[in-house]
């Protein structure tokens, strides 16, 4: 039997959107044909941005339900703080990640001396029954690094080539930062029962003959065991993939659930400052309106 040709790459190109403060984001998830990835249900390119001092991203205390929220800091240092009581700063090589669960609040602040912000911020869906998942915060210093091919890989999430990142997760995914000096053309496995994503954050790539620039996403389909993706000199790239998501999902403002009324639910809730997203201490003057339910 001859192996399967697996589906086409496509193209997904990212739309500016506004989040608190001044740093601009490119957008690439989710998209009207494409909602997720994997589990990867939310993909934020934040930056590279400059600005004055004391400006950057300021997001207020707002609320998430049935996600992990996952940040990667490339460039730049932000504050994090959630009603769990968690005052962690985010520094370029970490990765900050927040478990919702049935409900949790949080801000997000550019430290005051800073000038420059460069980050991808991304959400998990939890699976079904993530009303029973505890609220929890993790700080990862530490990652798995290595060097291969003439790109520097940081692992942060999920396996790859034999490493496994610590990151707390709920299903098979993955992600992983490629970043190269000179042109090059690496050899990534990957896992077939996987969908994949490359978004290029800087420079450009090549992937299976079609040519990639920043902001770009290439969706690879199930059915690949590797990627040999063509970097350009100078490129950093973000690689996410997992299993493909098989329930329902919902996704409005800040929430993911597997139907609209557990959505409708948090939005009254949180309209109604119900115990379960607590307060965000010190922030409590930045509590963000939750907008109209749109059904
Ligand atoms: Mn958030």
């Amino acid at each position: 039997m001859p192996t399967p040709t697996p589906a086409p790459v496509e193209r997904i190109a990212a739309r500016r959107a506004e989040i608190g403060g001044e740093v601009a984001v490119d957008r690439v998830l989710p998209v009207r044909h494409r909602r997720t990835i994997g589990a990867w249900c939310f993909l934020d390119h934040a930056g590279p941005a400059r600005f004055e001092p004391g400006r950057g991203m300021h997001v207020g205390a707002h609320p998430h339900i049935g996600l992990q929220t996952f940040t990667w800091m490339i460039e730049g240092e932000v504050l994090h703080r959630d009603s769990l009581g968690n005052v962690q700063p985010i520094r370029p090589g970490e990765v900050n990640l927040m478990t919702a669960g049935n409900g949790i609040s949080h801000t997000e602040d550019s430290q005051p001396d800073q000038r420059v912000l460069h980050a991808a911020q991304l959400w998990i869906a939890l699976p079904p029954g993530h009303d029973t998942i505890a609220p929890a915060f993790d700080h990862y210093p530490e990652l798995p690094r290595w060097r291969d091919g003439g790109v520097d890989f940081t692992l942060l999430a999920g396996s790859l080539a034999g490493r496994k990142a610590p990151c707390r997760v709920y299903s098979p995914l993955v992600g992983v930062d490629l970043s190269c000096g000179g042109a090059a053309r690496p050899s990534i496995p990957l896992d077939p029962a996987f969908e994949h994503g490359l978004l290029v954050l800087e420079g450009g790539a090549t992937v299976e003959g079609g040519h990639f620039d920043a902001n770009e996403l290439a969706y690879l389909p199930p059915g690949r065991h590797a990627l040999e993706p063509a970097l350009a000199a100078g490129s950093r790239a973000l690689l996410i993939g997992g299993v493909p998501i098989d329930h329902p999902i919902v996704i409005w403002w800040n929430f993911v659930a597997t139907d609209k009324t557990r959505i409708t639910q948090a939005q009254r809730d949180w309209e109604a400052g119900h115990a379960r997203f607590g307060t965000v201490a010190g922030r409590e003057d930045s509590r963000l309106a939750a907008p109209p339910l749109p059904w």
